[in-house]
């Protein structure tokens, strides 16, 4: 029998729709590790241009693109400053010391944002005690405050004191995609205030594989070499990019209703007695709620529900609901429905 519980675990875990695997069907393929995949080389070109950049690099993974975004672009030893609820430092295995031998200073601040000042006191000054600060990381959406996108004109400020301080700018758009759909601009228009950029077709894109890292020539020939000697080289990789482009095309413009469904989700759940959720704090597709100690933990309240929902809890009392491609309004409300009845 079919599995028909409402899976908000994550934005990660959507199949490839029927017209999705016909598009990968058709791909013409070939090696992309000896460069001549034509429909990798289609992505490449589609990403850079979209995003305003010299280039692009298909990789496995949105771990990859960050790993090689920040490894390109910094040198054993130096530091990197980010918000310090950050997935490249809280989700990524530890790759930026591992492989990258980086430091790093953890800003403060509401939303995955961080001031000018915050920014600017934490860069160090030349002096041989200290490491070089290199590169900071912006990460928009922000996943662990509730999806959150970074308004243009601080990601623009942010940037533009970051190069006057002399750093890289990286910016995490594993949710890129979400950002520009909640605040109304073109990919570009962040794309503008980052050196190199991370995006995921593999979230709300609803891809089954794959991210690419964005940047200029220079740095993605660096790149490059990086995602072979990571492993991150694929061959008939063309399979994987025609999903991302057929995802570009058809799956981009629909995350508004993601979004409206979060939101959906939020208002509902903010009338359930004991549990405490913000419409006003749910601007993409995550809804992140709390549960009152009274009707137990978070990880309690997430094996009740477990036959008919799928969430993932992210603190002792707080629960993260992930809206996709597969998430109706029908689902959102039988979601609803059956938390409340599972507090009840
Ligand atoms: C998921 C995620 C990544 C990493 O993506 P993977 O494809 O799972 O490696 C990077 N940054 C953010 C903010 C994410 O949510």
């Amino acid at each position: 029998m079919a599995d028909t519980r409402i899976d908000l675990r994550s934005d990660t875990v959507t199949q490839p729709t029927q017209a999705m695997r016909e598009a990968m069907l058709a791909a013409p393929l070939g090696d992309d590790v000896l460069g001549d995949d034509p429909t990798v080389q289609r992505l490449e070109e589609a990403v850079a241009t979209l995003l305003g950049k010299q280039e692009s690099l298909f990789v496995p993974s949105g771990t990859m693109a960050n790993a090689l975004g920040i490894l390109s672009q910094s040198r054993p030893g130096e530091e990197l400053i980010c918000h310090e609820r950050s997935h490249v430092v809280d989700w990524e295995a530890g790759g930026y010391a591992a492989l990258g031998g980086l430091t790093t200073r953890l800003l403060p601040g509401d939303d995955g944002r961080f001031s000018l000042e915050a920014l600017t006191s934490a860069v160090r000054i030349d002096d041989p005690h200290f490491p070089v600060s290199r590169l900071v990381v912006v990460e928009n959406t922000h996943n662990r405050s509730g999806g959150t996108p970074w308004p243009l004109a601080e990601a623009a400020s942010v940037a533009e004191q970051a190069r006057r301080l002399g750093l890289c700018v990286h910016m995490d758009g594993a949710r890129l995609w979400n950002a520009c759909s909640a605040v109304g601009c073109e990919p570009a228009e962040y794309a503008k205030h980052a050196d190199t950029l991370a995006v995921c077709f593999s979230k709300g894109l609803g891809c089954p594989v794959g991210s690419a890292l964005a940047g200029d020539s220079e740095t993605m020939h660096r790149a490059r070499r990086l995602r072979k000697m990571l492993g991150g080289g694929m061959r008939q990789s063309g399979v994987l990019a025609a999903a991302a482009l057929y995802a570009l095309k058809h799956h981009r413009h629909r995350l508004t209703n993601d979004h409206r469904r979060a939101r959906r989700l939020a208002e509902q759940l903010r009338d359930i007695a004991g549990i405490s959720a913000d419409p006003a704090r749910t601007p993409t597709n995550m809804v992140y709620f709390d549960v009152d100690p009274s009707l137990g933990r978070a990880s309690d309240l997430c094996d009740r529900v477990s036959d008919e929902v799928l969430m993932f809890p992210t603190a002792a009392q707080t629960i993260r609901a992930v809206v996709h491609l597969h998430i109706d309004d029908a689902s959102i409300d039988r979601a609803a429905t059956a938390i409340s009845a599972a507090v009840a």
